[in-house]
């Protein structure tokens, strides 16, 4: 088993609506994330995946969905203030929190795989000093 990574940086706003503290203000972070993929089998270039595709693939599922956009909980509060704003919004169910957005980004990259290839570890630091880990834990 070999297991490749690929690490993207990109820049979004978000806001923890319902946060007792600074995070509840719209605020930004140069988010880094790194996505560790594995195979069996080597494919007819001998590689488990080209560096190239997994780039690509990490475009589709996160830049063009999270880069340079406003990453806001789907609510009234944050609908109403923001009806007439013409920018990029990634709406989500939840509050964006790092967890939350992991959640998501594993399901966006998962999605985008092919089937050999396995999601093996996300990570996703919101600061260099903090970051969140998703494993996959099924064999
Ligand atoms: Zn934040």
């Amino acid at each position: 088993m070999i297991s490749i990574t690929k690490k993207i940086e990109f820049e979004a706003a978000h806001r923890l609506s319902s946060y007792d503290g600074p995070c509840r203000e719209i605020h930004g972070h140069t988010y880094k994330l790194e996505v560790t993929v594995s195979g069996q089998d080597l494919n007819e270039t001998d590689m488990i995946l080209d560096f190239k595709t997994l780039k690509k693939i990490i475009k589709t599922a996160i830049l063009d969905q999270f880069d340079h956009s406003l990453i806001l909980k789907d609510n009234t509060e944050n609908r109403l203030f923001l009806t007439n704003y013409p920018g990029k919004i990634f709406w989500m169910e939840t509050e964006p929190t790092g967890e939350r957005m992991i959640l998501v980004m594993v399901q966006l990259i998962h999605s985008l795989l092919p089937q050999s290839i396995r999601l093996d570890q996300v990570v996703l630091y919101e600061t260099s000093n903090s970051y969140l880990t998703w494993k996959n834990n099924k064999g």
